[in-house]
């Protein structure tokens, strides 16, 4: 990893963003994938809020103030830049593996396919439109979500459908690892289970804020 023997988790992180040297190997770019799916490790005793500013991208800030929305945040944004390691990303840098999507074993593994074009991520998001307003067409590709999650008519619309993406986000990649790495296959509905329950969790532990307070009503429709 070039981090020296000694060095403690918050050696390798910088303000809340993990600070790993490019990955050289095979096992380091699995921890790279691993990092990237889960929550960086905070204090129990403070609370977290964190801001991620994506430069000049059009998902501009995540605000966060659980854990949750903290590790939905970062894999979105991770996403956002297109720099999950997906099968074909690791290809384009020389490693002999193949590109061909775990889930459906159909099409390449690219950022766009694994999280919106795939059949399998589709049914989990097939489950958030009945809650977030379907597209008027299929999102294929990255602009086109974030299209979708512009055009919300109501801010509170708009903010939903930021949670539950960023959510999605997260519990596909997650389950992608758990695929590749463990053999676990879990079906699309018991993905979208967990999902529910972490943005019931997220929507209640901002319940007080004037926006997330009618966020349930929403959610729950
Ligand atoms: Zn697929």
């Amino acid at each position: 990893m070039r981090i020296r023997r000694s060095a403690v988790v918050a050696d390798a992180i910088v303000v809340a963003n993990w600070s790993l040297p490019h990955p050289r190997s095979t096992q380091e770019v699995e921890l790279h994938a691993h990092l990237t799916a889960g929550s960086l490790p905070l204090h129990n005793d403070i609370d977290d809020d964190y801001e991620w500013v994506a430069g000049v991208s059009p998902v501009t800030v995540f605000k966060s103030s659980t854990r949750s929305v903290l590790k939905h945040a970062f894999a979105m944004w991770v996403a956002n830049w297109d720099r999950l390691p997906t099968r074909e990303r690791l290809a384009s840098w020389g490693l002999p593996i193949t590109t061909t999507c775990p889930f459906c074993s159909r099409d390449n593994e690219t950022r766009d396919h694994m999280l919106l074009a795939c059949e399998f991520g589709r049914e989990v998001w097939k489950e958030v439109f009945i809650r977030c307003l379907p597209p008027t067409n299929i999102l294929t590709n990255w602009s086109e979500l974030l299209s979708w999650i512009k055009a919300a008519r109501t801010s509170e619309l708009k903010l939903i459908r930021k949670v539950a993406t960023q959510a999605i986000v997260f519990f596909l990649w997650k389950q992608r690892n758990n695929l590749i790495h463990n053999q676990i296959s879990i079906y699309a509905a018991s993905i979208f289970a967990g999902l529910d329950r972490e943005v019931r969790n997220i929507i209640s532990a901002k319940r007080k804020r004037k926006q997330f307070s009618t966020l349930m009503f929403l959610w729950l429709r």
